[in-house]
């Protein structure tokens, strides 16, 4: 979030460790983030087995994921090729570790890193048996092993498919595509590796791809680039709910690709943050705004009756028909719309400065665009907790940051390198908090993307 013209000074952001190696996915330089969790809630991490996972587990599911990848591609690949039959890898599948470093892939010397990727040159895919599979087993579940080595092989299709010559982060969404529509493959039971997914799981999964984003900050022309996370699985989720010929598709021109870079060294050095205090008085008024100017569109043109915002410190204020944003679940007495009483309650001592401090000031924006976004499908006489309310309530929240998105320079507020990642972060996390939720986060996050990507008409008819 940046605020034109503030010189306060920023809290720091949350680092993520994750940093971007050539070859391909990601490279941990000291061990993975802890989870962003919600306050009172120490259980809610996410799809960790907590069982670490030995290089000899890892290596097994790696084999096994190529094997049903490339299964998925003896199936798929002709129908992209004219037909053509779907070649397997001619170099072979090379787990490495650093007292066994991979070959060398053209005239770059196989050095270990933790990362895994195609080469090229070889035709072949390797990946890090020692430290990076076995670590995203243990945290996000063997089926993000899968979607790695998907991801990888992604790469192969391309060249198989001679596609290699558009920027780099089209190349990378695509290969993200390619990993989402092996899975859909997977959740339709047709794996010969992985079971179909729990929803648990496919959340578990994409926790994971979150964690697999560029830095905030990164341009989307360097030469590097993946995409940030909110990019990343909008192209995960466009491979699983469209398949690969959507996939196939995907070049410089048809991509909406929403990795933007800091504008000014103050916003690299504050992460883009804005303080606690400052973020809930700007989009509080922000969010306000925005329903006044929106409301009438979606409810025949009834005015929109200003929501009060209440933060409370441990007592909640008191309310006839209050529901939290999930129905049940943690977040109930953390934060609540209040439809009798006009207004929106959130915990301003614990909830708000948890979400800002462990997910950033985005996330903060997510409660608040939340709340607002269930008054107004409340209001207009939608319901905000059966499946289809739920989703629709997700998509119009994502309508306020399509708004934010089209703001110019010029603007109070604007969104920053990593919002969007952060809006993502904490649909999972408050998504995951509920114990009751009616629709997971997978498919909250879809809702809220479409709502982001195309306001309003994507979410009412
Ligand atoms: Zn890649």
């Amino acid at each position: 979030m940046d605020f034109a013209g503030t010189s306060a000074r920023a809290l720091a952001a949350a680092a993520t460790v994750l940093t971007l190696l050539s070859g391909c996915v990601v490279v941990t330089s000291g061990g993975f983030e802890d989870p962003p969790r919600l306050p009172g809630n120490p259980g809610d991490g996410f799809g960790a087995t907590g069982a670490p996972v030995s290089p000899e587990e890892a290596n097994r599911t790696a084999e096994s994921a190529l094997t049903d990848v490339e299964r998925f591609w003896s199936t798929a690949y002709p129908r992209l090729a004219d037909g053509a039959a779907f070649q397997p890898v001619r170099g072979g599948h090379h787990p490495y570790t650093r007292n066994d470093p991979p070959p060398a892939c053209g005239d770059a010397p196989g050095e270990y890193q933790p990362n895994a990727f195609y080469c090229p040159a070889g035709d072949f895919i390797a990946w890090d048996a020692e430290v990076l599979l076995p670590q995203l087993h243990q945290d996000f579940g063997a089926l993000l092993t899968g979607v790695v080595l998907a991801h990888e092989y992604g790469h192969g299709v391309q060249a198989r498919l001679g596609v290699t010559d558009q920027p780099t982060v089209v190349l990378e969404q695509q290969a993200d595509c390619y990993a989402g529509a092996w899975v859909a493959d997977v959740i339709a039971g047709r794996s010969t590796g992985f079971a179909a997914p729990s929803a648990q799981q496919l959340d578990d999964t994409v926790a994971g791809i979150l964690q697999l984003r560029d830095e905030p900050g990164t341009s989307a022309t360097n030469p590097q680039a993946h995409g940030n996370a909110f990019d990343r699985i909008r192209a995960f989720q466009d491979g699983v709910e469209r398949g690969a010929g959507r996939c196939a598709e995907y070049d410089a021109q048809n991509l909406p690709i929403t990795e933007v870079p800091f504008t000014s060294a103050q916003e690299a050095a504050t992460g883009g943050d804005l303080p606690y205090a400052q973020t809930v008085e700007l989009l509080g008024t922000d969010v306000q705004e925005y329903w006044a100017r929106a409301y009438p569109r979606i409810a025949g043109g009834a005015a929109w009756a200003p929501l009060r915002i209440v933060p409370f410190d441990g007592a909640a204020p008191d309310c006839a028909g209050r529901t939290a944003p999930d129905g049940a679940g943690s977040l109930d007495g953390q934060a609540f719309y209040c439809a009798s009483g006009g207004f929106v309650a959130f915990d301003d001592t614990r909830l708000g400065p948890a979400l800002h401090q462990r997910i950033g000031d985005n996330a903060l924006g997510m409660l608040l665009g939340g709340l607002f976004a269930q008054a107004a499908q409340e209001r207009r006489g939608g319901s905000s907790t059966d499946r289809d309310g739920r989703l629709t309530t997700d998509c119009l929240a994502g309508t306020w940051t399509n708004d934010l998105l089209r703001r110019g320079p010029d603007s109070d507020v604007r969104l920053s390198p990593g919002d969007l990642d952060e809006a993502v972060t904490a649909l999972l996390t408050l998504g995951r908090s509920a114990q009751n939720a009616s629709a997971g986060a997978f498919d909250r996050i879809a809702e809220f993307r479409d709502g982001t990507l195309e306001g309003l008409p994507a979410c009412v008819s």
